[in-house]
């Protein structure tokens, strides 16, 4: 089976397991847990923040971040296509009470300074004010689109000038900084607050990484226990974070892979392709999306639908340059 389905199907290997059977524990509730507070500090340290609060899902670092940020019925200005907005079960209005003023970030799910002044709301009597701005970025649902670091200083810098701070959805923010060749303290130098995955390119099992402030995530840490992500003997999983934090570099390798996968798609004649910019990959199929990948499935390749006619392939760490390969004469026989 070769699967691209997601990043986030990788298993831990043999270093992985062993580091979490290995692993220093303690109680994390009352800040106890060496594995995770090393994995705290390494953290905060790659994307240059002060502080980082280890969580065990992207979704709820997100929601945590937004309602550190917000106050109760503020609005959030939110690419309208992204994670935070269309995957998290209404999280915005959920957890923090706040309201979503969507902005069309185009073909990139770029966020720029006009979109930010547009949407803008003053508060006053009547109007609620608005209270954060979210980025994506690599923007998944656009097709990994990696956001320079230029667009995410100018977006910040707007949403500053207007008095109001700005959060990073960076699931897959070290594949944006391995595409863009900067540091992701670079990239996201500008923000406030970042969320990353440990999970998915990064290969670990469990896990996500909060990091803002000191002030900030000492706050935050209140909404995630009041999230439920308050963990105990949590160093069993971070450890394999901490590992996972030195796959960085290979993520060039996934990149590779995906461009590999584009360039093989596309000579199939039913199918066009978007070309990767990270380890995503768009592929629109004449067929119905969901009739390509049951055939896809028939021989052992597997994708997820991403619309009626786009379906997306994600490389990962254990999809290997043979498998891109093999993936891709399997494909090209069976839609002959
Ligand atoms: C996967 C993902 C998340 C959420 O992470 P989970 O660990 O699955 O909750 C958030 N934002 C983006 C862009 C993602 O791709």
């Amino acid at each position: 089976m070769i699967d691209l389905r997601s990043d986030t199907v990788t298993r831990p290997g043999t270093e992985m397991r062993n580091d979490a059977r290995d692993a220093a524990v303690g109680d994390d509730v009352y800040g106890e847990d060496p594995t995770v507070n090393e994995l705290e500090k390494r953290a905060a340290e790659v994307v240059g923040k002060e502080a980082a609060m280890f969580v065990p899902t992207g979704t709820m670092g997100n929601q945590a971040a937004v309602r550190t940020h917000t106050d109760r019925g503020e609005e959030v200005l939110i690419e309208r296509e992204s994670h935070v907005y269309k995957w998290e079960v209404a999280g915005l209005a959920q957890l923090s009470g706040v309201q979503p003023r969507t902005i069309d970030g185009g073909d990139r799910g770029v966020i720029t300074p006009e979109a930010i002044e547009d949407g803008y709301v003053a508060e006053d009597l009547h109007r609620p004010g608005t209270g954060l701005l979210c980025v994506e970025n690599t923007h998944n649902s656009k097709g990994g689109t990696a956001i320079s670091p230029e667009r995410i200083d100018a977006a910040a810098e707007t949403a500053h000038d207007l008095g109001f701070p700005v959060h990073v959805d960076g699931a897959r923010v070290m594949n944006a900084a391995i595409a863009l060749d900067v540091s992701p303290a670079r990239l996201v130098s500008a923000a406030d607050s970042v969320m990353f995955c440990l999970s998915k390119g990064l290969g670990a099992p469990v896990g996500s990484v909060l990091a803002g402030s000191e002030e900030f995530i000492e706050r935050a840490r209140r909404h995630r226990k009041l999230f439920g992500g308050g963990m105990r003997q949590a160093g069993i999983v971070a450890a394999p974070g901490l590992r996972a934090l030195d796959n960085r570099n290979r993520l060039a390798e996934d990149h590779e892979h995906a461009r590999e996968l584009a360039a093989g798609l596309d000579s199939i004649p039913s199918l066009s392709v978007h070309e990767p910019e990270t380890n995503i990959v768009l592929v629109e199929t004449e067929v119905p999306a969901a009739d390509f990948l049951s055939r896809a499935a028939e021989v052992d390749v597997l994708g997820v639908p991403f619309g009626e006619h786009v379906v997306r392939f994600c490389t990962h760490l254990d999809v290997s340059r043979a498998d891109v390969d093999t993936a891709v004469d399997r494909l090209a026989t069976e839609l002959e």
